[in-house]
C-alpha cells in the first residue's frame, strides 16, 4: 500500500517535471536556436542529457558523432555579457521581423506576364491538348489558370497520384477544350531549371560527416532553423561577399517561404532538411521521424524544385535509427565541427571570433539564421567572413565541400 502510493506520488512528480520542461523548450526556442550541442545551454529540457558531445540521450548510440567539439575556447555560454560593452539593445527593437512578408511572393514566378502559351489557332477552332513542362515555382492550379482548365482534368490526363507532388521538369498533359491530338510544344516559357552548377552539385551517400577534412582549405558555413526575418538579410551579405553557404531550414516554415528559399538556390546557395518542425529525432518513432524528413524534402522540392541530399537533425541528435531513415531518403547527416553558439547571443565579436579562430581543412561551421533573434548573427557575419578568407579559406557550400574531400 505505502509503497503503491509513494510509486503514484513520483510518477505524478516526474510527469509534472516533463510538462514544466517542455513549456521552457517550446519557450526557448524562440529566443534560443536549440540547435546547437547541448553541453552549453543551461537548457532544462528533461530529453537532453548534460553529458557534453553527446547529444543523444539514447542508450542504443554508441559514440553520437564527433559534432560539437569542444574546442571552443569561450566563456561558458550562458554569461555572455562580459566580452560584450553592451551591444545588445532591448530585445524587441532591432527585430526585423515586419519587413520581411512583403517581398516575398513575386521573383518565382519568373514569367507569369507571358502571353499565355496556350496554342489558341485562329478562334472558335477547339483548342487541342498538349505538353507542357513544369516550372520552378509551379503548381498545378496555377498551371491550370494558366491554361484555362481546371486541377482535376489535370490530374485525370495525367494519372497524378498526388496533386501537391509535381516535379520541376515533369512533362504534363494539358487538357485542351476538344481532342488529346498530339500538338507541338507551346512556345516554352524558358525555365529556369534548378542550377546545379553552382551550390548544388549532388552528394554521395556515405556516413555522418562532421567535417571533411581532406577539403584544404576550404570551410562551409551553415546556418540553421530558417528561413526566417533574418534570412534575407544573411544572404544580402553573402551576396555583397561573393560567398555561397548552406541553408538547414524548416519545413513547416518552408511552405510559407518557398519564394524566398527559390531566390536563395538561385544565388547558388545550398539548402538542406531540418525536419518539419525540429523534435529531437531519437525521442520520436520510425514513421515520425520518416515523416519529419519526408515532409521536409516535398516541401524543399516543391519551393525550388530540388529534393535535398544533405540532412541535419536538430540539436545533432541523431543514432543509427535517424541516420538510416536519412538514408533511404537520400540524405547524408551534416553535423558541424565548429558551433558558433551565436543563438545564445554572445555578441557579435564573440561569435565571429569562435568562428575564425577554430576553422580548420574542411571545417563545416554552425550558425543560425532562425529560431529567434538572429542579430548577432547578422551583424558578425562580414567580420566571419574576411577572418576565415584573411586565414586562406575558401567558403563554399557543403556539397562543394564534400566533393572537395
Ligand atoms: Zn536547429
Amino acid at each position: 500500500m505505502q509503497v503503491g502510493r509513494t510509486t503514484g506520488l513520483a510518477i505524478a512528480g516526474l510527469v509534472t517535471i516533463g510538462a514544466i520542461g517542455a513549456v521552457a523548450w517550446a519557450r526557448s526556442r524562440d529566443d534560443a536556436a536549440p540547435d546547437t550541442d547541448p553541453t552549453p545551454t543551461p537548457d532544462p529540457r528533461p530529453s537532453l542529457p548534460p553529458t557534453s558531445g553527446s547529444p543523444s540521450p539514447s542508450p542504443t548510440v554508441p559514440a553520437p558523432t564527433p559534432a560539437p567539439e569542444p574546442t571552443v575556447p569561450m566563456p561558458p555560454a550562458p554569461v555572455p555579457t562580459p566580452t560584450v560593452p553592451a551591444p545588445e539593445p532591448p530585445t524587441p527593437a532591432p527585430a526585423p521581423e515586419p519587413t520581411a512578408p512583403a517581398p516575398a511572393a513575386e521573383p518565382t514566378t519568373p514569367a507569369p506576364t507571358t502571353p499565355a502559351p496556350a496554342p489558341t489557332p485562329p478562334s472558335p477552332a477547339p483548342v487541342e491538348a498538349f505538353d507542357y513542362t513544369v516550372r520552378a515555382g509551379d503548381t498545378l492550379s496555377a498551371i491550370a489558370r494558366r491554361f484555362d482548365t481546371t486541377v482535376a482534368r489535370i490530374v485525370e490526363l495525367n494519372d497524378i497520384a498526388d496533386p501537391n507532388r509535381i516535379r520541376v521538369g515533369q512533362q504534363l498533359r494539358i487538357p485542351g477544350s476538344a481532342t488529346d491530338v498530339p500538338t507541338p510544344n507551346p512556345p516554352a516559357p524558358t525555365i529556369p531549371a534548378p542550377n546545379p552548377s553552382t551550390g548544388q552539385s549532388r552528394v554521395p551517400a556515405g556516413p555522418a560527416i562532421s567535417r571533411v577534412p581532406g577539403a584544404a582549405g576550404k570551410v562551409a558555413l551553415t546556418f540553421d532553423d530558417g528561413p526566417s526575418a533574418y534570412t534575407d538579410a544573411i544572404v544580402a551579405t553573402l551576396e555583397r561577399r561573393g560567398v555561397d553557404a548552406t541553408f538547414y531550414v524548416i519545413g513547416s516554415q518552408v511552405a510559407r517561404e518557398g519564394a524566398r528559399l527559390a531566390r536563395m538556390r538561385d544565388a547558388g546557395h545550398a539548402i538542406g532538411n531540418h525536419s518539419w518542425d525540429h523534435p529531437q529525432l531519437t525521442n520520436l518513432g520510425d514513421a515520425q521521424v520518416r515523416r519529419q524528413l519526408d515532409d521536409t524534402s516535398g516541401a524543399i522540392e516543391r519551393a525550388i524544385g530540388i529534393r535535398p541530399d544533405t540532412f541535419r537533425p536538430p540539436y545533432g541528435a541523431r543514432n543509427d535509427r535517424v541516420d538510416g531513415i536519412a538514408r533511404e531518403l537520400g540524405m547524408r547527416d551534416v553535423i558541424w565541427d565548429v558551433d558558433t553558439v551565436d543563438w545564445s547571443r554572445p555578441g557579435a565579436d564573440a561569435i565571429a571570433n569562435t568562428a575564425v579562430r577554430n576553422a580548420r581543412d574542411g571545417s563545416v561551421i554552425l550558425m543560425h539564421d532562425g529560431g529567434g533573434n538572429r542579430q548577432q548573427t547578422v551583424d558578425a557575419l562580414d567580420r566571419i567572413i574576411t577572418g576565415l578568407q584573411d586565414r586562406g579559406f575558401e567558403l563554399v557550400t557543403v556539397p562543394q565541400l564534400v566533393a572537395a574531400g
